[in-house]
């Protein structure tokens, strides 16, 4: 009878303690795995508190030739270097380019490795710093290699050749791989361009937006490096050799599915270049006229690859 008034009484008072103890294991268990996911997006959000700063790709009109700067926090670096005589110095100057981490010359052609052979006179007066020169495994040789290698020389510039499965260093975040030439090939000329791809790679996306460098390479070498590389594609692709009929095969382009194509060419250029044809081919793979962009039409212009967003045009 006791036990049972006890049971009796306590009953509710009993059931009502262990639903209270529930209830707060409940709510400390909610409270629990919410502090965890507020702590963990401050920890997402702090990775993004101060303001990305978009890497820059600028095509410089340096006339009939090519020179592609790189930019990103201050610090600068080219690929390629346009003709001698094209005022590649007082671009960089107006730019307020002091320093280059490294130039890279794609292959020895004077419209290529020019604007390299001038840099003396602005090292020489301080105007100009050039960390490292970089090349590639070009067998030929003659006035322009010669002269690259003299500037090299006599500025004390280390000197490091590149071939496939390179990489470059730039900027954090920002992967550059060398994709030819092979190191067991021996190509002179267009066919030996240093051909880079730069990744802009996320914390958690992976690769978010890329760029394709190519020089000069010809289409035999666009269809080797399509035998080497299963993925080539690219929001950029720099068109080879100045849009001539010689570079740009249609498979090469489809492979690479640029939403942007940039042509460094020269305007009323004596070799009548970009060709109609690879314009034509551009317009196609890109589905958009307007997505080619010429140094010959556009004077310099610029596209911003911005972490976490992907590559845009600047304007
Ligand atoms: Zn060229």
């Amino acid at each position: 009878m006791f036990d049972k008034m006890l049971v009796s009484r306590n009953p509710v008072p009993k059931n009502t303690n262990r639903l209270v103890y529930l209830w707060i294991l409940l709510c400390a268990c909610c409270w629990g795995a919410l502090f965890s996911l507020l702590l963990s997006g401050c920890t997402y959000d702090s990775g993004w508190s101060a303001e990305p700063e978009p890497l820059r790709v600028t095509f410089l009109d340096v006339g009939q030739g090519l020179a592609v700067l790189l930019e990103h926090e201050g610090r600068y670096a080219l690929y390629d270097s346009g003709p001698d005589s094209a005022g590649l110095m007082d671009t960089l100057a107006s730019r307020g380019v002091k320093s280059l981490d490294w130039v890279l010359v794609s292959h020895f052609h004077r419209d290529h490795g020019g604007g390299f052979m001038e840099m003396g006179a602005a090292i020489e007066s301080g105007q100009l710093k050039v960390r490292r020169l970089l090349v590639g495994l070009d067998t030929a040789v003659g006035f322009v290699s010669d002269s690259v290698y003299t500037v090299a020389r006599r500025y004390k510039i280390p000197v490091d050749t590149l071939e496939r499965g390179d990489t470059v260093y730039f900027a954090d975040g920002f992967r550059l791989e060398c994709l030819w030439p092979v190191s067991y090939g021996r190509f002179g000329e267009n066919r030996a361009s240093v051909v880079l791809m730069g990744s802009m790679v996320g914390p958690q996306a992976g690769r978010e937006s890329a760029i394709l460098l190519t020089g000069d390479l010809d289409t035999a070498g666009e269809n080797r490096l399509m035998e080497l590389s299963r993925d080539l594609s690219a929001d950029l692709l720099q068109v080879g050799h100045h849009g001539s009929a010689c570079s740009s095969g249609l498979q090469f382009l489809s492979r690479v599915a640029p939403r942007y194509a940039a042509i460094g060419v020269g305007k009323n250029n004596r070799y009548g270049h970009p060709k109609d044809e690879v314009v034509n081919k551009l317009r196609i793979v890109t589905g958009d006229s307007s997505a080619v962009y010429r140094t010959d039409l556009h004077g310099s212009f610029s596209f911003e690859m911005w972490p976490g967003v992907g590559l845009v045009p600047e304007k």
